[in-house]
Protein backbone atom coordinates (compact mmCIF):
# COMPACT_ATOMS: atom_id res chain seq x y z
CA UNK A 1 0.00 0.00 0.00
CA UNK A 2 1.00 3.15 -1.13
CA UNK A 3 1.94 6.03 1.75
CA UNK A 4 0.08 8.94 0.92
CA UNK A 5 1.46 11.27 3.73
CA UNK A 6 4.91 10.89 2.76
CA UNK A 7 4.20 11.82 -0.62
CA UNK A 8 2.26 14.89 0.62
CA UNK A 9 4.55 15.74 3.14
CA UNK A 10 7.47 15.67 0.43
CA UNK A 11 5.17 18.55 -1.88
CA UNK A 12 4.03 20.84 0.77
CA UNK A 13 7.28 22.42 1.43
CA UNK A 14 6.73 24.24 -2.15
CA UNK A 15 4.30 26.52 -1.35
CA UNK A 16 3.24 29.49 -3.66
CA UNK A 17 6.32 31.82 -3.39
CA UNK A 18 8.91 29.52 -2.24
CA UNK A 19 10.28 27.47 -5.21
CA UNK A 20 13.50 28.68 -6.94
CA UNK A 21 11.72 30.24 -10.20
CA UNK A 22 9.97 32.82 -7.67
CA UNK A 23 13.30 33.52 -6.76
CA UNK A 24 14.06 34.32 -10.51
CA UNK A 25 11.68 35.98 -11.14
CA UNK A 26 11.54 38.04 -8.09
CA UNK A 27 14.99 39.16 -8.53
CA UNK A 28 14.12 39.83 -11.92
CA UNK A 29 11.52 42.09 -11.05
CA UNK A 30 13.56 43.80 -8.71
CA UNK A 31 15.65 44.70 -11.05
CA UNK A 32 14.52 45.96 -15.04
CA UNK A 33 11.36 44.26 -15.55
CA UNK A 34 8.38 45.53 -15.12
CA UNK A 35 6.07 42.53 -16.61
CA UNK A 36 6.53 39.11 -16.51
CA UNK A 37 5.07 37.20 -19.35
CA UNK A 38 5.43 33.13 -19.73
CA UNK A 39 4.46 30.86 -22.26
CA UNK A 40 3.20 27.25 -22.31
CA UNK A 41 4.75 26.13 -26.11
CA UNK A 42 2.84 22.25 -26.82
CA UNK A 43 4.09 20.61 -29.69
CA UNK A 44 0.91 19.34 -31.59
CA UNK A 45 2.52 16.05 -32.37
CA UNK A 46 -0.02 14.21 -29.37
CA UNK A 47 -2.03 15.18 -26.97
CA UNK A 48 -1.22 16.76 -23.76
CA UNK A 49 -0.47 14.56 -20.46
CA UNK A 50 -0.15 14.99 -16.63
CA UNK A 51 3.54 16.16 -17.27
CA UNK A 52 2.49 19.06 -19.59
CA UNK A 53 -0.29 19.82 -16.94
CA UNK A 54 2.58 20.64 -14.22
CA UNK A 55 3.78 23.17 -16.99
CA UNK A 56 0.91 25.03 -17.77
CA UNK A 57 -0.21 25.37 -13.95
CA UNK A 58 3.82 26.61 -13.40
CA UNK A 59 3.56 29.12 -16.44
CA UNK A 60 0.13 30.02 -16.16
CA UNK A 61 -0.29 30.12 -12.38
CA UNK A 62 3.33 31.98 -12.38
CA UNK A 63 1.77 34.71 -14.71
CA UNK A 64 -1.31 35.06 -12.28
CA UNK A 65 0.58 35.62 -9.41
CA UNK A 66 2.98 38.26 -11.08
CA UNK A 67 0.01 40.09 -12.74
CA UNK A 68 1.42 38.91 -16.01
CA UNK A 69 0.45 37.15 -18.98
CA UNK A 70 0.90 33.48 -20.35
CA UNK A 71 0.86 32.79 -23.94
CA UNK A 72 -0.47 29.90 -25.75
CA UNK A 73 1.85 28.87 -28.17
CA UNK A 74 1.89 25.88 -30.40
CA UNK A 75 5.60 25.01 -31.70
CA UNK A 76 4.74 23.68 -34.75
CA UNK A 77 7.80 24.20 -36.80
CA UNK A 78 8.35 20.14 -37.70
CA UNK A 79 6.13 19.02 -40.30
CA UNK A 80 6.32 15.78 -40.02
CA UNK A 81 4.38 14.69 -37.12
CA UNK A 82 1.52 17.47 -36.05
CA UNK A 83 -1.42 17.61 -37.12
CA UNK A 84 -4.37 20.21 -36.34
CA UNK A 85 -6.33 17.37 -34.61
CA UNK A 86 -3.73 17.91 -31.51
CA UNK A 87 -3.80 21.29 -31.73
CA UNK A 88 -7.90 21.42 -30.98
CA UNK A 89 -7.39 18.75 -28.21
CA UNK A 90 -4.33 20.91 -26.78
CA UNK A 91 -6.72 23.99 -27.26
CA UNK A 92 -9.54 21.97 -25.30
CA UNK A 93 -7.38 20.36 -22.81
CA UNK A 94 -5.64 23.60 -21.54
CA UNK A 95 -9.17 25.25 -21.21
CA UNK A 96 -10.40 22.24 -19.12
CA UNK A 97 -7.48 22.69 -16.91
CA UNK A 98 -8.87 25.99 -16.26
CA UNK A 99 -6.40 28.55 -17.92
CA UNK A 100 -7.53 31.64 -20.15
CA UNK A 101 -4.82 32.44 -23.00
CA UNK A 102 -7.01 35.33 -23.82
CA UNK A 103 -6.08 36.69 -27.05
CA UNK A 104 -2.63 35.20 -27.17
CA UNK A 105 -2.96 31.86 -29.04
CA UNK A 106 0.50 31.91 -31.18
CA UNK A 107 2.14 29.10 -33.70
CA UNK A 108 5.56 29.16 -34.47
CA UNK A 109 4.77 28.82 -38.10
CA UNK A 110 3.31 32.11 -38.54
CA UNK A 111 6.71 33.42 -38.09
CA UNK A 112 8.56 31.57 -40.30
CA UNK A 113 9.17 34.42 -42.48
CA UNK A 114 10.72 35.96 -39.26
CA UNK A 115 12.81 33.24 -38.46
CA UNK A 116 14.29 33.20 -42.58
CA UNK A 117 14.89 36.87 -42.49
CA UNK A 118 17.01 36.53 -39.10
CA UNK A 119 18.76 33.66 -40.78
CA UNK A 120 19.83 35.62 -43.92
CA UNK A 121 20.90 38.81 -41.58
CA UNK A 122 23.41 36.00 -39.58
CA UNK A 123 24.96 34.83 -43.24
CA UNK A 124 25.24 39.07 -43.64
CA UNK A 125 27.28 38.99 -40.44
CA UNK A 126 29.09 36.02 -40.98
CA UNK A 127 27.50 34.07 -38.47
CA UNK A 128 25.81 31.46 -40.34
CA UNK A 129 26.77 29.14 -43.46
CA UNK A 130 25.74 26.71 -45.73
CA UNK A 131 27.06 23.50 -44.80
CA UNK A 132 27.51 20.40 -47.43
CA UNK A 133 28.48 17.70 -44.89
CA UNK A 134 25.99 14.78 -44.36
CA UNK A 135 24.70 13.87 -41.66
CA UNK A 136 27.48 10.95 -40.76
CA UNK A 137 30.52 13.32 -41.45
CA UNK A 138 28.84 16.15 -39.50
CA UNK A 139 29.09 13.60 -36.52
CA UNK A 140 32.72 13.22 -37.24
CA UNK A 141 33.88 16.75 -37.18
CA UNK A 142 31.95 17.37 -34.34
CA UNK A 143 34.24 16.03 -31.54
CA UNK A 144 33.18 14.46 -28.65
CA UNK A 145 33.05 15.71 -25.04
CA UNK A 146 36.95 15.22 -24.39
CA UNK A 147 37.56 15.85 -27.98
CA UNK A 148 37.39 19.21 -29.79
CA UNK A 149 35.08 19.45 -32.81
CA UNK A 150 36.61 20.55 -36.18
CA UNK A 151 35.94 23.43 -38.54
CA UNK A 152 33.65 22.02 -41.60
CA UNK A 153 35.36 22.52 -44.20
CA UNK A 154 32.43 24.84 -45.96
CA UNK A 155 32.85 27.77 -42.80
CA UNK A 156 34.78 29.94 -44.89
CA UNK A 157 32.36 30.23 -47.66
CA UNK A 158 31.65 33.58 -48.79
CA UNK A 159 28.44 35.92 -47.47
CA UNK A 160 27.58 36.50 -51.69
CA UNK A 161 27.82 32.05 -51.52
CA UNK A 162 26.17 31.30 -48.35
CA UNK A 163 23.17 33.57 -49.47
CA UNK A 164 22.77 32.29 -53.22
CA UNK A 165 23.05 28.97 -51.55
CA UNK A 166 20.29 29.80 -48.19
CA UNK A 167 18.02 30.43 -50.75
CA UNK A 168 18.35 28.14 -53.18
CA UNK A 169 17.62 25.79 -50.36
CA UNK A 170 14.45 27.42 -49.73
CA UNK A 171 13.64 27.56 -52.84
CA UNK A 172 13.73 23.62 -53.15
CA UNK A 173 16.62 23.10 -55.53
CA UNK A 174 18.24 20.42 -53.29
CA UNK A 175 17.15 17.17 -51.89
CA UNK A 176 16.16 16.66 -48.17
CA UNK A 177 19.58 16.28 -46.36
CA UNK A 178 21.76 17.51 -48.61
CA UNK A 179 22.79 20.75 -47.08
CA UNK A 180 22.04 22.76 -44.01
CA UNK A 181 22.62 26.17 -42.73
CA UNK A 182 25.00 26.23 -39.64
CA UNK A 183 25.45 29.03 -36.47
CA UNK A 184 29.48 29.90 -36.93
CA UNK A 185 29.66 29.82 -33.03
CA UNK A 186 32.94 27.60 -31.81
CA UNK A 187 33.84 24.17 -32.95
CA UNK A 188 36.20 23.92 -29.82
CA UNK A 189 33.71 24.83 -27.30
CA UNK A 190 33.25 22.63 -24.77
CA UNK A 191 29.41 22.94 -24.90
CA UNK A 192 28.77 21.02 -27.90
CA UNK A 193 25.52 22.49 -28.57
CA UNK A 194 27.90 25.30 -29.04
CA UNK A 195 29.85 23.53 -31.91
CA UNK A 196 28.50 25.00 -35.51
CA UNK A 197 25.00 23.90 -35.03
CA UNK A 198 22.12 23.16 -37.43
CA UNK A 199 19.42 25.79 -37.51
CA UNK A 200 18.18 25.16 -40.77
CA UNK A 201 17.52 21.95 -42.86
CA UNK A 202 15.94 20.79 -45.86
CA UNK A 203 12.67 19.26 -45.58
CA UNK A 204 10.29 18.53 -48.61
CA UNK A 205 7.37 18.47 -46.25
CA UNK A 206 3.76 19.53 -46.01
CA UNK A 207 3.12 21.54 -43.11
CA UNK A 208 -0.11 21.83 -41.17
CA UNK A 209 -0.47 25.21 -41.31
CA UNK A 210 2.02 26.31 -43.98
CA UNK A 211 1.57 23.33 -47.05
CA UNK A 212 4.12 23.23 -49.32
CA UNK A 213 5.58 26.77 -49.07
CA UNK A 214 8.91 26.00 -46.95
CA UNK A 215 10.95 23.07 -48.15
CA UNK A 216 13.71 23.97 -44.89
CA UNK A 217 12.17 23.80 -41.90
CA UNK A 218 14.07 25.78 -39.02
CA UNK A 219 15.77 23.80 -35.88
CA UNK A 220 14.24 23.84 -32.94
CA UNK A 221 17.33 25.27 -30.68
CA UNK A 222 17.14 28.00 -33.23
CA UNK A 223 13.40 28.87 -33.74
CA UNK A 224 12.30 28.43 -29.70
CA UNK A 225 14.42 31.39 -28.70
CA UNK A 226 13.11 33.57 -31.36
CA UNK A 227 9.64 32.47 -30.64
CA UNK A 228 10.07 33.75 -27.14
CA UNK A 229 12.08 36.75 -28.37
CA UNK A 230 9.63 38.12 -31.25
CA UNK A 231 6.16 37.40 -28.25
CA UNK A 232 8.00 39.61 -25.71
CA UNK A 233 8.43 36.52 -23.32
CA UNK A 234 10.30 37.48 -20.23
CA UNK A 235 10.89 33.89 -18.72
CA UNK A 236 11.30 30.80 -20.82
CA UNK A 237 10.32 27.83 -18.60
CA UNK A 238 11.46 24.81 -20.22
CA UNK A 239 12.69 20.94 -18.66
CA UNK A 240 16.17 20.21 -17.72
CA UNK A 241 17.17 18.20 -20.90
CA UNK A 242 17.48 22.18 -22.29
CA UNK A 243 20.31 23.52 -19.45
CA UNK A 244 22.73 22.22 -21.70
CA UNK A 245 21.01 24.29 -24.84
CA UNK A 246 20.92 27.53 -22.67
CA UNK A 247 23.84 29.32 -23.95
CA UNK A 248 22.78 28.31 -27.83
CA UNK A 249 19.47 29.93 -26.78
CA UNK A 250 21.16 33.15 -25.52
CA UNK A 251 23.28 33.24 -28.50
CA UNK A 252 20.61 33.05 -30.84
CA UNK A 253 18.68 35.65 -29.01
CA UNK A 254 21.56 38.11 -28.49
CA UNK A 255 22.48 37.81 -32.44
CA UNK A 256 18.45 37.63 -33.76
CA UNK A 257 18.58 41.61 -33.62
CA UNK A 258 14.90 41.31 -31.65
CA UNK A 259 15.19 43.77 -28.61
CA UNK A 260 13.91 41.18 -25.74
CA UNK A 261 15.81 38.95 -23.70
CA UNK A 262 13.85 36.50 -22.44
CA UNK A 263 15.25 34.10 -19.70
CA UNK A 264 15.28 30.22 -19.81
CA UNK A 265 14.61 28.55 -16.49
CA UNK A 266 14.57 25.32 -16.43
CA UNK A 267 12.87 22.91 -13.79
CA UNK A 268 12.47 18.43 -13.74
CA UNK A 269 9.89 16.62 -15.50
CA UNK A 270 7.07 15.27 -14.20
CA UNK A 271 7.38 11.33 -13.55
CA UNK A 272 5.02 9.14 -12.22
CA UNK A 273 5.39 5.68 -11.15
CA UNK A 274 3.21 2.92 -13.29
CA UNK A 275 2.69 4.70 -16.02
CA UNK A 276 4.46 6.19 -19.04
CA UNK A 277 4.71 10.13 -19.76
CA UNK A 278 6.49 10.46 -23.08
CA UNK A 279 4.34 11.18 -25.84
CA UNK A 280 6.12 8.75 -28.01
CA UNK A 281 5.44 5.45 -25.65
CA UNK A 282 1.81 7.01 -25.31
CA UNK A 283 1.23 7.22 -29.07
CA UNK A 284 2.82 3.46 -29.64
CA UNK A 285 0.18 2.36 -26.79
CA UNK A 286 -2.00 3.65 -28.60
CA UNK A 287 -0.89 2.64 -32.05
CA UNK A 288 -0.15 -0.71 -31.42
CA UNK A 289 -3.93 -1.50 -29.67
CA UNK A 290 -3.03 -1.52 -26.10
CA UNK A 291 -5.23 1.02 -24.74
CA UNK A 292 -8.60 2.11 -26.02
CA UNK A 293 -7.11 4.96 -27.70
CA UNK A 294 -5.41 8.28 -26.35
CA UNK A 295 -8.33 8.96 -23.64
CA UNK A 296 -8.29 5.11 -22.13
CA UNK A 297 -8.87 6.12 -18.68
CA UNK A 298 -5.99 4.23 -18.01
CA UNK A 299 -3.63 6.82 -19.98
CA UNK A 300 -2.02 9.42 -18.03
CA UNK A 301 -3.61 11.93 -20.90
CA UNK A 302 -5.45 15.25 -19.96
CA UNK A 303 -8.56 13.52 -22.53
CA UNK A 304 -7.76 10.26 -20.08
CA UNK A 305 -7.93 11.39 -16.74
CA UNK A 306 -10.71 13.63 -18.06
CA UNK A 307 -12.84 10.71 -19.02
CA UNK A 308 -12.04 8.84 -16.15
CA UNK A 309 -13.77 11.16 -14.22
CA UNK A 310 -10.59 13.59 -12.64
CA UNK A 311 -11.42 17.02 -12.13
CA UNK A 312 -9.44 19.99 -12.84
CA UNK A 313 -9.59 21.20 -9.84
CA UNK A 314 -7.79 17.76 -8.53
CA UNK A 315 -5.36 17.93 -11.01
CA UNK A 316 -4.32 21.75 -10.43
CA UNK A 317 -3.83 20.58 -6.71
CA UNK A 318 -1.48 17.42 -7.35
CA UNK A 319 0.73 20.22 -9.76
CA UNK A 320 0.77 22.22 -6.43
CA UNK A 321 1.68 19.64 -4.34
CA UNK A 322 4.02 18.04 -6.31
CA UNK A 323 6.42 21.61 -6.12
CA UNK A 324 8.73 22.29 -8.82
CA UNK A 325 12.35 21.50 -8.39
CA UNK A 326 15.55 20.76 -10.32
CA UNK A 327 16.09 17.14 -9.73
CA UNK A 328 14.03 14.70 -11.75
CA UNK A 329 12.33 12.07 -9.86
CA UNK A 330 9.26 10.13 -9.97
CA UNK A 331 6.21 10.91 -8.20
CA UNK A 332 4.44 7.99 -6.66
CA UNK A 333 0.70 7.90 -8.55
CA UNK A 334 -0.91 7.44 -5.22
CA UNK A 335 -0.71 11.08 -4.69
CA UNK A 336 -2.58 11.56 -7.86
CA UNK A 337 -5.44 8.88 -5.90
CA UNK A 338 -5.53 11.34 -2.69
CA UNK A 339 -6.24 14.89 -4.67
CA UNK A 340 -9.13 13.26 -6.26
CA UNK A 341 -10.50 11.99 -3.29
CA UNK A 342 -9.39 14.88 -1.66
CA UNK A 343 -11.53 17.22 -4.09
CA UNK A 344 -14.69 14.60 -4.05
CA UNK A 345 -15.24 13.53 -0.41
CA UNK A 346 -17.53 16.63 -0.08
CA UNK A 347 -18.65 16.96 -3.26
CA UNK A 348 -19.76 13.80 -4.60
CA UNK A 349 -23.21 12.30 -3.24
CA UNK A 350 -22.58 8.94 -1.69
CA UNK A 351 -25.19 6.42 -2.81
CA UNK A 352 -25.30 3.02 -3.00
CA UNK A 353 -24.02 0.23 -5.58
CA UNK A 354 -23.51 -3.31 -5.44
CA UNK A 355 -21.03 -5.40 -7.49
CA UNK A 356 -21.16 -8.56 -6.41
CA UNK A 357 -24.60 -9.81 -5.69
CA UNK A 358 -26.05 -11.53 -3.01
CA UNK A 359 -29.21 -12.16 -2.60
CA UNK A 360 -30.70 -11.16 1.06
CA UNK A 361 -34.76 -12.40 1.33
CA UNK A 362 -36.39 -10.55 4.17
CA UNK A 363 -38.88 -13.15 5.31
CA UNK A 364 -41.13 -11.01 7.57
CA UNK A 365 -41.74 -8.11 5.31
CA UNK A 366 -44.65 -7.23 3.45
CA UNK A 367 -44.81 -9.09 -0.12
CA UNK A 368 -44.74 -6.85 -2.98
CA UNK A 369 -44.57 -3.66 -1.07
CA UNK A 370 -41.97 -0.86 -1.91
CA UNK A 371 -40.75 1.80 0.58
CA UNK A 372 -38.98 4.86 0.38
CA UNK A 373 -36.48 5.73 2.84
CA UNK A 374 -34.14 8.69 3.14
CA UNK A 375 -30.75 8.69 3.10
CA UNK A 376 -28.08 11.42 3.43
CA UNK A 377 -26.30 12.43 0.56
CA UNK A 378 -22.96 12.80 2.37
CA UNK A 379 -22.26 12.63 5.59
CA UNK A 380 -19.59 14.87 5.65
CA UNK A 381 -21.80 17.33 3.70
CA UNK A 382 -24.84 18.03 5.60
CA UNK A 383 -25.42 21.00 2.39
CA UNK A 384 -25.59 18.15 0.08
CA UNK A 385 -28.86 16.98 1.56
CA UNK A 386 -30.88 13.44 0.85
CA UNK A 387 -32.47 11.62 -1.34
CA UNK A 388 -34.98 8.56 -1.04
CA UNK A 389 -34.11 4.95 -2.04
CA UNK A 390 -36.57 2.11 -2.43
CA UNK A 391 -36.75 -0.85 -0.43
CA UNK A 392 -38.21 -3.95 -0.83
CA UNK A 393 -38.43 -7.95 0.65
CA UNK A 394 -35.58 -8.63 -1.50
CA UNK A 395 -32.17 -6.77 -2.05
CA UNK A 396 -28.28 -7.25 -3.14
CA UNK A 397 -26.11 -6.76 -0.67
CA UNK A 398 -21.84 -7.73 -1.54
CA UNK A 399 -21.08 -11.60 -1.32
CA UNK A 400 -17.96 -10.14 0.53
CA UNK A 401 -20.40 -9.48 3.80
CA UNK A 402 -21.74 -12.51 4.06
CA UNK A 403 -19.83 -15.43 5.89
CA UNK A 404 -21.56 -18.25 6.88
CA UNK A 405 -18.87 -18.81 9.37
CA UNK A 406 -17.44 -15.97 10.46
CA UNK A 407 -13.78 -15.70 11.01
CA UNK A 408 -12.78 -13.67 13.95
CA UNK A 409 -13.65 -9.99 14.09
CA UNK A 410 -16.18 -10.40 11.11
CA UNK A 411 -18.54 -7.95 12.04
CA UNK A 412 -20.81 -8.48 9.33
CA UNK A 413 -23.67 -10.47 8.40
CA UNK A 414 -23.72 -14.09 9.42
CA UNK A 415 -26.19 -16.63 10.75
CA UNK A 416 -27.73 -15.43 13.70
CA UNK A 417 -26.06 -12.24 13.50
CA UNK A 418 -27.35 -8.66 13.25
CA UNK A 419 -26.22 -5.65 11.09
CA UNK A 420 -27.44 -2.70 9.85
CA UNK A 421 -28.54 -2.08 6.30
CA UNK A 422 -27.47 1.70 6.02
CA UNK A 423 -30.74 4.19 6.14
CA UNK A 424 -33.24 0.96 6.19
CA UNK A 425 -33.30 -1.56 9.22
CA UNK A 426 -31.12 -3.46 11.37
CA UNK A 427 -31.83 -7.12 9.64
CA UNK A 428 -30.83 -10.28 11.27
CA UNK A 429 -29.77 -13.92 9.07
CA UNK A 430 -32.08 -16.89 9.66
CA UNK A 431 -30.90 -19.09 7.29
CA UNK A 432 -29.42 -19.96 3.56
CA UNK A 433 -30.48 -20.93 0.64
CA UNK A 434 -27.72 -23.17 -1.38
CA UNK A 435 -27.90 -24.64 -4.79
CA UNK A 436 -27.34 -28.73 -5.53
CA UNK A 437 -23.41 -27.86 -5.25
CA UNK A 438 -23.88 -26.02 -1.83
CA UNK A 439 -23.24 -22.47 -2.91
CA UNK A 440 -25.16 -19.85 -1.20
CA UNK A 441 -27.92 -18.63 -3.23
CA UNK A 442 -29.58 -16.34 -0.91
CA UNK A 443 -29.89 -15.65 2.39
CA UNK A 444 -32.58 -15.26 4.78
CA UNK A 445 -33.19 -12.48 7.30
CA UNK A 446 -35.80 -11.14 9.90
CA UNK A 447 -35.62 -7.31 9.98
CA UNK A 448 -37.00 -5.41 12.86
CA UNK A 449 -39.77 -2.13 11.53
CA UNK A 450 -39.23 -0.34 15.08
CA UNK A 451 -35.22 0.08 13.45
CA UNK A 452 -36.49 2.55 10.32
CA UNK A 453 -33.72 4.81 9.59
CA UNK A 454 -30.89 2.57 10.36
CA UNK A 455 -31.72 3.85 14.13
CA UNK A 456 -31.58 1.20 17.00
CA UNK A 457 -35.04 0.74 18.87
CA UNK A 458 -33.81 0.09 22.39
CA UNK A 459 -30.13 0.99 22.53
CA UNK A 460 -29.09 -2.37 21.42
CA UNK A 461 -25.91 -1.85 19.37
CA UNK A 462 -24.89 -3.35 15.77
CA UNK A 463 -21.16 -3.76 14.92
CA UNK A 464 -21.39 -3.54 11.25
CA UNK A 465 -23.17 -1.48 8.43
CA UNK A 466 -24.27 -2.28 5.17
CA UNK A 467 -24.80 -0.78 1.57
CA UNK A 468 -27.82 -2.48 -0.26
CA UNK A 469 -29.76 -2.15 -3.56
CA UNK A 470 -33.20 -2.98 -3.57
CA UNK A 471 -33.42 -5.87 -6.10
CA UNK A 472 -36.68 -4.46 -8.33
CA UNK A 473 -35.26 -1.15 -8.93
CA UNK A 474 -32.13 -1.23 -9.25
CA UNK A 475 -30.05 -0.56 -12.38
CA UNK A 476 -27.55 -2.75 -13.97
CA UNK A 477 -25.06 -0.96 -15.57
CA UNK A 478 -21.28 -1.63 -16.34
CA UNK A 479 -18.69 -0.63 -13.99
CA UNK A 480 -15.23 -0.51 -15.39
CA UNK A 481 -12.55 -0.87 -12.32
CA UNK A 482 -8.96 0.55 -12.98
CA UNK A 483 -5.50 -0.39 -11.49
CA UNK A 484 -2.46 1.30 -12.72
CA UNK A 485 -1.72 1.00 -16.59
CA UNK A 486 1.93 -0.36 -16.42
CA UNK A 487 3.95 -2.74 -14.94
CA UNK A 488 7.37 -0.93 -13.45
CA UNK A 489 9.51 -1.72 -16.26
CA UNK A 490 7.58 1.01 -17.97
CA UNK A 491 10.55 3.38 -18.89
CA UNK A 492 12.88 0.66 -20.20
CA UNK A 493 13.36 2.03 -23.54
CA UNK A 494 14.66 -1.03 -24.95
CA UNK A 495 11.86 -3.21 -22.78
CA UNK A 496 8.72 -3.95 -23.80
CA UNK A 497 5.68 -1.95 -22.76
CA UNK A 498 4.12 -4.38 -20.64
CA UNK A 499 0.42 -2.94 -19.90
CA UNK A 500 -1.03 -4.07 -16.41
CA UNK A 501 -3.01 -7.01 -17.24
CA UNK A 502 -5.09 -6.04 -14.60
CA UNK A 503 -5.76 -2.65 -14.99
CA UNK A 504 -9.35 -2.82 -16.33
CA UNK A 505 -11.70 -5.16 -14.91
CA UNK A 506 -15.60 -5.02 -16.19
CA UNK A 507 -17.43 -6.14 -13.82
CA UNK A 508 -21.80 -5.46 -13.72
CA UNK A 509 -23.08 -2.97 -11.05
CA UNK A 510 -26.27 -2.85 -9.39
CA UNK A 511 -27.08 0.54 -8.77
CA UNK A 512 -29.78 2.31 -6.46
CA UNK A 513 -31.84 3.76 -9.31
CA UNK A 514 -30.97 7.90 -8.61
CA UNK A 515 -28.07 7.91 -11.03
CA UNK A 516 -30.59 6.98 -13.24
CA UNK A 517 -30.33 10.84 -15.10
CA UNK A 518 -26.71 11.37 -14.11
CA UNK A 519 -24.40 13.43 -16.43
CA UNK A 520 -21.43 13.08 -17.64
CA UNK A 521 -20.57 15.66 -15.16
CA UNK A 522 -21.87 14.00 -11.84
CA UNK A 523 -19.61 11.95 -9.50
CA UNK A 524 -20.77 9.74 -7.00
CA UNK A 525 -18.75 7.68 -4.08
CA UNK A 526 -20.34 4.00 -4.59
CA UNK A 527 -20.65 3.63 -0.62
CA UNK A 528 -17.92 1.43 0.53
CA UNK A 529 -15.95 1.31 -2.89
CA UNK A 530 -14.84 4.30 -4.84
CA UNK A 531 -15.79 7.31 -6.75
CA UNK A 532 -17.28 6.56 -10.27
CA UNK A 533 -18.86 8.26 -12.78
CA UNK A 534 -20.33 7.93 -16.58
CA UNK A 535 -17.88 6.88 -19.33
CA UNK A 536 -18.48 9.94 -21.70
CA UNK A 537 -17.30 7.78 -24.64
CA UNK A 538 -19.09 4.05 -23.59
CA UNK A 539 -21.98 4.74 -21.45
CA UNK A 540 -25.75 4.61 -22.98
CA UNK A 541 -29.17 5.27 -21.88
CA UNK A 542 -29.88 1.61 -22.32
CA UNK A 543 -26.34 0.44 -20.82
CA UNK A 544 -25.03 2.54 -18.32
CA UNK A 545 -21.21 2.53 -17.96
CA UNK A 546 -19.32 3.92 -14.95
CA UNK A 547 -16.04 4.44 -14.58
CA UNK A 548 -14.18 4.04 -11.20
CA UNK A 549 -12.14 6.79 -10.96
CA UNK A 550 -10.51 5.72 -7.77
CA UNK A 551 -11.09 3.24 -5.02
CA UNK A 552 -11.80 4.67 -1.21
CA UNK A 553 -8.30 3.79 -0.19
CA UNK A 554 -5.07 3.23 -1.72
CA UNK A 555 -5.61 -0.62 -1.89
CA UNK A 556 -4.29 -0.51 -5.27
CA UNK A 557 -1.52 -2.87 -6.19
CA UNK A 558 1.31 -0.90 -7.23
CA UNK A 559 3.86 -3.63 -8.33
CA UNK A 560 6.98 -2.35 -8.20
P1 LIG B 1 7.09 14.46 -24.53
O1 LIG B 1 8.48 14.07 -24.18
O2 LIG B 1 6.06 13.90 -23.63
O3 LIG B 1 6.77 14.30 -25.96
P2 LIG B 1 7.66 17.17 -25.03
O4 LIG B 1 8.56 17.93 -24.15
O5 LIG B 1 8.19 16.75 -26.33
O6 LIG B 1 7.04 16.00 -24.19
P3 LIG B 1 6.13 19.40 -25.77
O7 LIG B 1 4.87 19.46 -26.51
O8 LIG B 1 7.35 19.91 -26.43
O9 LIG B 1 6.33 17.93 -25.29
O10 LIG B 1 5.96 20.08 -24.34
C1 LIG B 1 5.36 21.31 -24.10
C2 LIG B 1 5.85 21.82 -22.77
O11 LIG B 1 5.51 20.90 -21.75
C3 LIG B 1 7.34 21.98 -22.77
O12 LIG B 1 7.65 23.23 -22.20
C4 LIG B 1 7.83 20.85 -21.92
O13 LIG B 1 8.97 21.22 -21.23
C5 LIG B 1 6.65 20.61 -20.98
N1 LIG B 1 6.62 19.20 -20.57
C6 LIG B 1 6.54 18.11 -21.35
N2 LIG B 1 6.58 16.97 -20.63
C7 LIG B 1 6.68 17.36 -19.33
C8 LIG B 1 6.77 16.66 -18.09
N3 LIG B 1 6.75 15.32 -18.03
N4 LIG B 1 6.85 17.38 -16.96
C9 LIG B 1 6.86 18.72 -17.01
N5 LIG B 1 6.79 19.45 -18.13
C10 LIG B 1 6.70 18.78 -19.29
MG1 LIG C 1 9.13 18.49 -27.37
Amino acid sequence: MADEKLNMASGSDLSATGNFIHNYIQEDLGENLSRINTRFPPEPNGYLHIGHAKSICLNFGLAKLYGGKCNLRFDDTNPSKEDTEYVESIEEDVKWLGFDWEDRLYFASSYFDKFYEIAVKLIKEGKAFVCDLNAEEMREYRGTLSTPGKNSPYRDRSVEENLDLFERMKNGEFPDGARTLRAKIDMASPNINMRDPVIYRIAHASHHATGDKWCIYPMYDFAHPLEDAIEGITHSICTMEFEDHRPLYDWVVDNSGLPAKPRQIEFARLGLTNTVMSKRYLRALVEDGKVDGWDDPRMPTICGLRRRGYTPESIRDFCDRIGVSKANSKVDSALLDYCIRDDLKEKASVVMAVLDPLKVIIDNYPEGQIEMLEVENNPENESLGSRMVPFSKEIYIEQEDFMEEPVKKFFRLAPDKEVRLKGAYFIKCVSVDKDENGNITAVHCTYDPESKGGNSPDGRKVKGTLHWVNASTAIEAEARLYDYMMLDNADDPDGEMIVNPESLIIKTAYIEPSVEHATIDDRFQFMRNGYYCIDRKLSKPEKMVFNRIVSLKSSFKVTK
